[in-house]
């Protein structure tokens, strides 16, 4: 999988100004990744970020297989944001479990749904889908 690492800038802060309720995400334009300066610093949880940035390569993935439909379907469906938005999370909190983490379903489902402008899961919907992965990963 190509990718290429960047840490927030202009591009972050742009998107993260008018798009996204909360500031703690990552972001995926095509084949390049954008992260918070937390990623980048030493002192920060290993698990975490790895697992942050297995979400985000999985966004790569989807751009590299379906190209112009990922973008369009993102952008402007929300089924489709659905379900792009959701292999990402499942990545993520399958990659936390396995490492031992402790996942609140409720504060994932919160934060899931809260995710932006862009939203596309009710919270309900979200705690039931995050607790179908647990329960299917054992
Ligand atoms: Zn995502």
């Amino acid at each position: 999988m190509h990718y290429r690492l960047h840490r927030e800038g202009i591009i972050w802060w742009f998107i993260h100004r008018f798009f996204m309720k909360s500031p703690v995400f990552a972001l995926t334009l095509f084949s390049h990744i954008f992260l918070p300066s937390w990623f980048f610093e030493e002192e920060g949880d290993e698990i975490e970020k790895q697992a942050l940035l297995r979400h985000e390569i999985e966004h790569v993935r989807q751009w590299q297989r379906d190209r112009l439909s990922f973008i369009v379907g993102y952008l402007f469906s929300a089924e489709k944001r659905r379900i792009y938005e959701l292999e990402g999370f499942r990545v993520q909190i399958l990659f936390l479990l396995t490492n031992g983490r402790k996942i609140s379903v409720d504060e994932w489902a919160y934060s899931i749904s809260d995710y932006s402008i862009l939203s596309f899961i009710s919270v309900d919907e979200a705690r039931s889908i995050i607790s179908q992965w647990i329960e299917a990963d054992g």
